[in-house]
């Protein structure tokens, strides 16, 4: 079994033949059966999935029906789900349970989305291999001896390896691309504020989005209708023209889209076996009458230097609130500040606390200016190249990343050579475009995302080209090598 339908699972629900208390257990028993190799959880609540389960199941017997009822999901460890610990992939939380839910938790839940479990991830949402979590590495469904990719790493691991067909991730940069390009998953960052943000755990605010992750672009489209549209709570959510189509999602037209392809991303940087898989999902959109159009994004240099000068600066202040006085994990010590020290040292890992310095840093007086103050305008000019370029083409294609998923430890010693796996994903975050991967290949037995990107708010069309690509190729279809 490969990322489950949630689209087949749904019908047999409607039918009656399957139950959501029968699904629920089917997917804590394969949970119990892969966790030993794949670590891709941090917390399973049954008592809460079964209770979930049979409440979907009654409204089900009542006759309702809608798109998540009865349906099993996952949740990134920075979301709150009330009653479960948030962890953060960190030690520093350990210890604090979630008093209330995040409103796209809530939302689900309240379309009778049955909670399975939560997710591994890269410690505050930092990283791009699922290998800075306190709770120890995820492994790759596709491989064990390789990363998943991150930050999102349970997320996506739970999609792929068959644990539930939907869940959450979140993505700064990167983090639901990324590891859904390397586990063969279609995963979706929206248009900033199309989800709201209110009961995630801040990493960098300017940046964060909540990101759905699912085995098609379909059954992405069903989580995400739920979960679409303005909330009080965060004043950064916005309306998503459009969201009445993702009922029942409907393969865009291709005949005559033109398709962008930056010149900067398709450079001899690309391993050989991911630019093949590319060149040929670029030819099997044009065989539905596509035209691959070239174009320049000429700031792209800029962009992982500005990503993190901006990230880390964010980071560093939104993690201050993590001071062992309001949430978890406390480390007694002589005065305040002593216990502050103590608590901080104690519970963030190495790479928090390398943003954490490089991010105060960065805001420190005499630096401001010539780091943060910069980076911000270096951000306007990687979103002026973004609006140039869709005015002659109405979506992007580009890599999701140079390479494949690479071998646990490798990257681990070299910060800086993880920071430029995040290269084609960083760019969308800081223009706040909607970008997506989808499964397009394998290279050597590894797959291979293909990334679309979008103008602000085309996050429906994108998923609708999306689906009209998976109904022309099975790459999203092959499960990993899993034992059943
Ligand atoms: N990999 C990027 C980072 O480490 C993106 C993280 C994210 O999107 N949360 O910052």
């Amino acid at each position: 079994m490969g990322p489950c339908s949630l689209n087949t699972w749904r019908e047999g629900l409607a039918a009656g033949d399957l139950s959501a208390e029968f699904l629920a257990r089917a997917c804590l028993d394969r949970m119990a059966r892969h966790e030993g190799t794949l670590n891709a959880l941090t917390c399973r609540r049954p008592d809460l999935t079964l209770a979930a389960a049979r409440a979907a199941d009654a409204r089900l017997a009542r006759g309702e029906r809608s798109p998540m009822l009865g349906i099993p999901v996952v949740f990134k460890d920075n979301l709150n789900w009330r009653d479960a610990p948030v962890s953060n992939g960190s030690r520093i939380t350990e210890g604090y349970v979630a008093p209330y839910d995040a409103t796209v938790v809530r939302r689900l839940l309240a379309a009778g989305a049955v909670p399975v479990a939560k997710a591994n991830m890269d410690e505050f949402a930092m990283g791009s291999s699922g290998e800075h979590s306190a709770f120890g590495p995820t492994r790759n469904p596709w491989d064990p001896a390789r990363v998943p990719g991150g930050s999102s790493s349970g997320s996506i691991v739970a999609v792929s390896a068959g644990y539930a067909p939907f869940a959450l991730g979140t993505d700064t940069g990167g983090s639901v691309r990324l590891p859904g390009s390397f586990c063969n998953v279609t995963a979706l960052r929206p248009t900033y504020g199309v989800l709201s943000r209110y009961g995630v755990t801040a990493m960098a605010s300017s940046l964060d989005q909540v990101g759905p992750v699912a085995g098609s672009a379909e059954d992405l489209a069903a989580g995400f209708q739920v979960m679409a549209g303005p909330d009080p709570l965060d004043a950064t959510s916005l309306a998503l023209p459009g969201a009445e189509r993702l009922a029942g999602l409907r393969p865009a037209a291709l005949k005559g889209l033109r398709i962008g392809l930056p010149r900067e991303y398709f450079g001899p940087g690309i391993d050989p076996g991911v630019r093949a898989c590319l060149d040929e999902a670029l030819a099997a959109l044009a065989a539905q009458g596509a035209e691959g159009v070239e174009v320049s994004l000429p700031h792209t240099p800029y962009a992982i230097d500005t990503y993190y000068l901006i990230s880390t600066s964010e980071v560093a202040s939104n993690l201050s609130r993590f001071d062992g006085v309001r949430y978890g994990r406390r480390d007694a010590a002589g005065t305040l500040q002593d216990m502050m020290e103590a608590t901080r040292d104690a519970g963030f890992g190495t790479e928090a606390k390398r943003r954490i310095l490089l991010g105060t840093f960065c805001l420190s007086k005499g630096y401001y200016d010539a780091f943060y103050l910069k980076a911000l305008k270096a951000r306007t000019l990687i979103t002026r190249d973004f609006t140039r370029a869709f005015g002659h083409v109405d979506v992007l294609a580009t890599p999701v990343c140079p390479h494949t998923a690479f071998r646990l430890g490798e990257k681990l010693d070299d910060p800086m050579a993880m920071y430029l796996a995040d290269l084609f994903t960083v760019t969308p975050a800081l223009a706040a475009l909607p970008a997506l991967t989808m499964p397009a290949g394998f290279s050597a037995g590894l797959p291979v995302g293909l990334q679309l990107i979008g103008p602000p708010l085309a996050d429906v069309r994108l998923l609708e080209i999306a689906h009209a690509f998976q109904q022309a190729t099975r790459h999203h279809l092959v499960p990993p090598p899993l034992e059943s």
